[in-house]
Order: C-alpha cells, then structure tokens, then sequence
C-alpha cells in the first residue's frame, strides 16, 4: 500500500530513458549488457558464470561470479552512488528483481540448496550509512526467489579502508581475515550452495575472503551474485 501511494506521488522513473515504473526500464538494461553467461577472470565465455577449473587459482574460492552489468556505463554509477547516499533503497529493489531473475536462470532446480548471506558492513561504518546496501538488495532477492536470508551469518569483526580507494595490490592484503562466522549458524551452512551478495565488484578480493572463510565450514558452492563490475 505504501509503495503504491509512494509511486502515485513520485513515480519511479528510468534514468536513461526516463520512461515510468523502474529506476532502470528492462528495455535500457538489455542495451547494456548480453547477459551471455562467461567466467569473470577470464572473460570468456562459461557455462552459468561458472569459474574455469583452469582460471582458479588455489587460493580463489569462488565457483560463480553472477554479474548484472558494467560499473564504467554513467547510469549505473550514478544508480549505484544514489542507492548508498542518498537514501533511495528502491533503486535496489529494482537492480534485486533483475539479479534474482539472472540468478534463476543460472542456477540447479533444487532452491532449498540455497541460502544467501550479504557483504556485511563494520559497526561504525553502518551507523554513518544508516543501511547496508548489501543487506538490502539481499533481503529483496530472498523475497523474489525464497531462499532464505541470513543477514548476520558473516561478520566484519575488522575496521578496513574502503576497497576503492587503495591499489589492486593493498585490496588483496586489506581484507585479509576482516570478517568471521557466526557460531550459531554453522550448522546451517555445511554442504549448502551460498549465494553472497553485494553491490559491486572488482578484484574480488572481498568476495573471495568471505568464500575463503565459508569454505572452511564445507561449503558445497560459493557464489557471488553483484549488480556491478568496474
Ligand atoms: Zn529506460
Ligand atoms: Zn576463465
């Protein structure tokens, strides 16, 4: 009801081709991007976003990198920076109702294998911010495709510098043993296919310490699933 009353007064509006209903129509997103499924350290192409056997090296631990689109297009900047700053949760459920849809396509019939955790936030950096991102686009795909939500299954128990700001070299050293498990939860993830969300992505680095950790409690599959590469 509140959406609806919401949307009769400030209806959404497409950034690029300003058409109502989304932030981003479904039309100026397939002009973005293919979405041809393809292996995100070699670019080439894989079957459902997997990782090549022979790209991973042995300390990568992620089987699937699903990504929406591309960070470098305008309007994907600006949607992403104006869902972090400006308070406009709505563009994520948007970019939520496309990353569930791609995920479906790209994922075994059997949904209770499943479950989704999100890139979690340090403490104090969450209270500035109010919300995290990831929490957010998370909770919306658990909606859209019933696999559950753990929002606090992983922990950043380590302050960090933002990712984008250092070198390719320092992303890999910054997060090193930054995030942990909550205990209560391990016997949950043993042998399940987890689905770790987040907004954007670049070296991976982030992404690949959270499955590093998940691996450890048997994993059976870590996948990534983000709106958007750099
Ligand atoms: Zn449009
Ligand atoms: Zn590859």
């Amino acid at each position: 009801m509140f959406n609806f009353i919401k949307n009769l007064i400030a209806p959404k509006k497409c950034y690029s081709c300003g058409e109502l209903w989304h932030f981003l129509c479904p039309e100026c997103l397939k002009k973005l991007d293919n979405h041809k499924a393809y292996c995100y350290l070699c670019k080439k192409p894989s079957f459902e976003y997997q990782i090549h056997k022979e790209c991973k090296t042995n300390d990568f631990y992620l089987d699937k990198i699903i990504v929406l689109t591309h960070y470098k297009n305008k309007i994907i900047e600006i949607l992403i920076k104006h869902s972090k700053y400006y308070w406009k949760k709505d563009i994520l459920e948007d970019f939520a109702d496309y990353l569930s849809e791609l995920f479906l396509k790209n994922c075994d019939e059997k949904i209770s294998d499943y479950i989704i955790v999100s890139r979690p936030m340090y403490r104090f950096k969450k209270l500035f911010r109010w919300y995290n991102q990831a929490d957010i686009l998370a909770t919306f795909i658990s909606k859209n495709t019933g696999i559950v939500h753990y929002n606090n299954l992983v922990i950043k128990t380590k302050y960090t510098k933002s990712q984008s700001r250092l070198s390719r070299q320092d992303r890999l050293k910054n997060e090193i043993n930054s995030f942990s498990i909550n205990k209560k939860y391990i016997s949950i993830i043993k042998w399940k296919k987890v689905i770790i969300v987040d907004d954007v992505v670049s070296s991976a680095s982030t992404l690949n310490e959270i499955a590093k950790l998940l691996k450890n409690y048997k994993t059976s599959e870590n996948i990534a699933l983000v709106i958007a590469s750099d």
